[in-house]
């Protein structure tokens, strides 16, 4: 869940302009950096074709979840031919507590056969060509850019970072894109890769879908939806 129901819409923010809400931002940033110096992605993996499945695989499911299953996974498949080599239904097994398994797997085949005829069997480390691989979208190519590869090239919006983006009042689009896009424009570049993380943070320790802890929220003065009672009660 991104928006949880019932919330009014992020132009609630008392008037503001570009300038203070990048001030804003930048202030929330801080304290958050403070808070979880040691942010990651929470997914286990030891090379960028195993951040890449386990991405995939983490879709509708939780990061706890995926590295239970990826342990034995990571074991039997070891690079993308293996994943090819799987009979029917046997990868679909091998991942089917994830849920969604079935898209899953068809994925995890495609990415894996276009991986062989296009990059020689690597994951590539440009947004643009992760974004050929099936099943494949802005968020797991973001993921693996600045986990796997150092690099800044967008920000990943996933359930927590949409939620908390809505209740900053950074941006209130349903589509994921467009709220990437509105938090590039308040995040330094060199942090657009920790934002995700310290949101995601946040959203799981304190920030939470239903009711959010807000009365020992570090960013408190600074989140317009503190002073809404409807982010309060059950969304
Ligand atoms: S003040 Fe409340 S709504 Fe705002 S970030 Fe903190 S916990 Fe979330």
């Amino acid at each position: 869940m991104g928006k949880p129901k019932g919330e009014p819409r992020a132009s609630w923010v008392e008037k503001e302009t570009f300038e203070e809400k990048k001030k804003r931002a930048r202030t929330i940033l801080r304290r958050l950096e403070k808070l979880y110096p040691r942010t990651r992605t929470a997914l286990d993996y030891t090379n960028p074709f195993e951040l890449l499945v386990a991405t995939v695989l983490s879709a509708q499911s939780t990061d706890k979840m995926v590295n239970i299953i990826t342990v034995t996974l990571f074991q039997k498949y070891r690079s993308p031919e293996d994943f090819l080599k799987a009979k029917p239904g046997e990868l679909e097994q091998d991942i089917k507590a994830s849920g969604f398994f079935n898209q899953k797997a068809k994925s995890i085949r495609g990415l894996s056969q276009k991986l062989i005829s296009d990059f020689g069997g690597e994951v590539p480390s440009t947004m643009e060509e992760l974004l050929t691989l099936p099943g494949v979208a802005r968020k797991t190519a973001n993921v693996v850019l600045g986990n796997a590869f150092g690099k800044n090239e967008g920000i990943a919006v996933d359930t927590h970072v949409h939620r908390l983006s809505w209740r900053f009042g950074f941006s209130d689009h349903d589509d994921t894109n467009k709220v990437e896009q509105d938090l590039m424009k308040l995040f330094p570049r060199d942090k657009w890769f920790n934002v995700s993380h310290l949101l995601i943070d946040h959203g799981r320790n304190v920030c939470f879908a239903r009711n959010p802890n807000c009365a020992e929220c570090v960013v408190n003065e600074l989140c317009p939806a503190a002073r809404v009672p409807a982010v309060r009660k059950k969304a």
